[in-house]
């Protein structure tokens, strides 16, 4: 089972490839870890990667490819496996299908949580965290015992810049910009699935698994 998983920054996507990975026995494979994985272990494509890393160049496209379709060769990933993060623009879903069509492969599911803007906009803006341990919290979800005031350590609790509306927004443009088009893609290919991500974390699940099947 090949699974792409999309959706926006803040869907909860992430979590949702996680719970699949355990559920399936599939490894869970981002690119972050691709990345670091190659560097430590100065593979030729963690070399190169790191060239351009050092330099705070992106690394290219193709690269990127490179190091994913490497990584969906190894051994733990015969059963399937479950891309979070990846592709992220139509060239690199284009060189992922294509790299894995010469391997006799192709991607199962892109599963697409499907979050409105605004419900991301309000989940991010009510995250909080603790200025002095790093803990967090959510007013709604998983609030302190004492309003504003960390649980862990009794200091200060501030709404983070990265979770301000105004940054919230403007990182979703760039998603629905450039990621956006992969819905389109991956339903000409025949294979996208939308679950609604604003349930529960568990009825999202179940979701998911209805479409994938037990
Ligand atoms: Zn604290």
């Amino acid at each position: 089972m090949k699974i792409v998983m999309l959706g926006a920054p803040g869907a909860g996507k992430g979590t949702q490839a996680k719970m699949i990975a355990d559920k399936y026995q599939i490894p869970h494979i981002s690119t972050g870890d691709i990345f670091r994985a190659n560097i430590s272990n100065g593979t030729e494509l963690g070399k190169k990667a790191k060239t351009y890393m050092d330099q705070g160049l992106l690394v290219p496209d193709e690269l990127v490819v490179d190091l994913v379709v490497d990584r969906v060769q190894q051994d733990d990933c015969k059963k399937g496996y479950i891309l979070d993060g990846f592709p992220r623009t139509i060239p690199q879903a284009e060189a992922l299908t294509e790299a894995l069509k010469k391997l006799g492969e192709k991607v199962d599911f892109a599963i697409n949580v499907e979050v409105p803007d605004e419900n991301i906009v309000k989940r991010m803006s009510g995250r909080r965290a603790c200025v002095s341990c790093g803990s967090t919290y959510h007013i709604v979800y998983n609030p302190t015992k004492v309003e504003g005031v960390c649980d862990k350590c009794g200091n200060e609790l501030i709404l983070r810049e990265d979770d301000k509306p105004e940054t919230v927004k403007k990182r979703l443009d760039v998603y629905h910009e450039q990621t956006q088009p992969l819905i389109e893609y991956y339903t000409n290919e025949g294979v996208l699935v939308e679950v609604d991500g604003t349930k529960d974390m568990k009825d999202v699940f179940s979701a998911i698994v209805d479409i994938l099947g037990a």
